[in-house]
């Protein structure tokens, strides 16, 4: 298996995996808190774990806070094709950013505007849209490497930390958003409540997240059994090696919901190809492109973005 090893290498060539691996954790559904898990993909570095109750996905380990924080704020772990679109003049043709724009173009065909809190906001290529689409923006974010970059590139009100460190009123935000961090957090249920509480009663909580249901995932998990769990490249790509709890727009509203949101809208989003180049050779480039085809076609993409509106009581 010379080339499982190779792509292996490539998909930690940009993480320490002593950090990233961290401790087996306690094997409680995060989603639902019952304990009764089957393994459903046996993997090189940790085993993915499905809930028998609710359904929800998770790792088997758990990546020390601590040790996590120091690794978002390395120079290094920025420094890669993955977030090659994440600083001053980023390229708006690009899916990444087209998949903000959707957002915000929904939240106009609402009439809105006001505040918006992105919450793990990266480097702010998010809230510099929003800003220039003339909304008040705040952002948050565990890595001061890309905070401050944030602060002194695009002039944004970025406070380093996560919303644990951050004091901030209740119901002070139209629009809270979130893009790619739910996946990355150990507790999501404290997650969306912190992030849940900030938002004003007939607001919006803007959530995305890579979907474990998506064409994608089905056939990864068709190859992973079919190979009776030898072939796990594509499995290994999709439960990504930094991710925590693996969503699919069921999950993640059985998450949201019950904080008082209703959701409103799923917006699907590609996998941009562009983003992940160390998976991209040969065969597995002209795969992709033809289940990326697809996925759009039976609306099965890649990630999604569930807008849930908090219900006024
Ligand atoms: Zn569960």
């Amino acid at each position: 298996m010379k080339e499982t090893k190779e792509v292996y290498e490539q998909l930690h060539k940009f993480h320490d995996k002593e950090i990233v691996l961290g401790t087996k954790m306690e094997n409680t559904c995060p989603l639902c808190h019952t304990n009764s898990f089957h393994v459903q993909y046996h993997l090189q570095d940790f085993d993915v774990l499905q809930c028998r109750s609710c359904g929800l996905k998770i790792r088997d380990h758990i990546p020390d806070k601590k040790q996590l924080s120091s690794f978002y704020n390395k120079k290094d772990y920025w420094d890669t094709p993955y977030f090659s679109n994440c600083f001053a003049q980023y390229d708006s043709s690009r899916l990444e950013i087209q998949a903000y724009q959707h957002v915000l173009d929904f939240l106009n065909s609402l009439s809105l505007s006001g505040a918006i809190l992105d919450v793990g906001c990266a480097t702010g290529v998010f809230l510099d849209l929003a800003q220039k689409g003339g909304w008040k923006t705040m952002g948050v974010e565990i890595s001061e490497y890309a905070a401050s970059y944030g602060r002194n590139h695009f002039k944004l009100d970025i406070h380093t930390g996560t919303l644990d460190n951050i004091s901030l009123a209740p119901s002070s935000f139209d629009v809270v958003t979130s893009f790619e961090v739910v996946e990355h957090v150990d507790d999501p249920i404290s997650f969306v409540q912190k992030s849940a509480i900030l938002v004003k009663s007939g607001g919006y909580l803007v959530l995305m997240t890579p979907d474990h249901s998506s064409l994608i995932a089905f056939v990864a998990h068709v190859l992973y059994r079919l190979s009776f769990g030898k072939f796990t490249v594509p499995v290994y790509g999709i439960y990504d090696i930094e991710h925590i709890v693996y969503f699919t727009p069921k999950t993640l509203r059985k998450l949201v919901e019950p904080f008082g949101f209703k959701e409103v809208k799923i917006l699907k989003e590609s996998l941009d190809l562009e983003r992940s180049k160390e998976v991209q050779s040969g065969i597995y480039l002209v795969g992709m492109k033809i289940l990326i085809f697809f996925s759009k076609l039976i609306g099965k993409e890649f990630k999604f973005t569930s807008v849930y509106q908090k219900l006024s009581y």
